[in-house]
């Protein structure tokens, strides 16, 4: 058996027996890959820190002959989250990347693209503001996965929403115009999508120091949100937490 090599994000590990732990890792070179780690919970010289979640490891793994699971050799760490203070509502935005990340990826398909974008993310995520990689993430991963809509045209009548009042609704893909807009829709403001059209052409690093307040874009976030748990038929846990807010 081939001892593989990848840098890997770590995105959450599992009791297994009594020792082992269940890890799943986002690889770059193959995607989404579950491992065991032998002995992790009894070995911690082993895998020391670097099966923390949302730590960025190079991981040795190999995968076993009929078997599902690919045994995790080692895990050397190349950032670590736990390097910055981790507050609260940091916890909670880092734990929103693990869950976008684990639930809207297939296993073992490489995607370089959201790769890199959960390393800017991370990275965005080690300064004060945690809305804007949350934000950013969001916006990001739900064009990648191939869900979000064309934002500047009502998906009935396909007339432009530049300049005029644009709503959505948890039941229906996409924007529309205000005639045609539905019982129990929200509407998102021009000013966000604005921004999101910005935010779909520049990269995480460019919107750095503009200070970016919990309501900026919450109207984004949540038409993501719905679009994303339409999508993949279930509710993100982490979205409940971070749109109680209070950060
Ligand atoms: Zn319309």
């Amino acid at each position: 058996m081939v001892l593989k090599e990848s840098e890997a994000i770590v995105l959450r590990t599992y009791p297994l027996r009594e020792a082992d732990l269940l890890v799943t890792l986002f690889t770059r070179a193959e995607g989404k890959v579950d491992g065991v780690a032998r002995s992790a919970k009894k070995s911690r010289r082993r895998f020391g820190g670097a099966l923390e979640p949302l730590t960025y490891v190079r991981a040795h793994y190999e995968d076993r002959e009929r078997r599902e699971l690919a045994r995790l050799d080692s895990c050397e760490v190349l950032e670590s989250p736990l390097a910055s203070e981790v507050t609260y509502a940091r916890a909670v935005a880092l734990a929103h990347v693990a869950e976008l990340l684990d639930e809207l990826l297939p296993d073992r398909e490489p995607n370089d693209a959201v790769f890199r974008l959960a390393l800017a993310v991370l990275s965005g995520l080690r300064g004060p503001d945690l809305w804007l990689p949350i934000t950013y993430l969001e916006l990001w991963m739900t064009r990648l996965m191939g869900y979000l809509p064309e934002l500047s045209e009502c998906m009935t009548c396909g007339r432009t929403l530049n300049g005029s009042r644009a709503f959505y609704h948890a039941l229906a893909d996409g924007l529309v115009c205000i005639d045609d807009k539905r019982l129990a829709s929200s509407e998102i403001s021009a000013e966000s999508r604005v921004l999101a059209a910005r935010m779909l052409r520049a990269p995480l690093e460019s919107f750095a120091g503009a200070p970016w307040p919990e309501a900026q874009a919450a109207d984004l976030r949540k038409f993501l949100i719905q679009t994303l748990q339409r999508h993949i038929e279930k509710k993100l846990v982490t979205a409940g937490m971070l749109e109680k807010g209070g950060f």
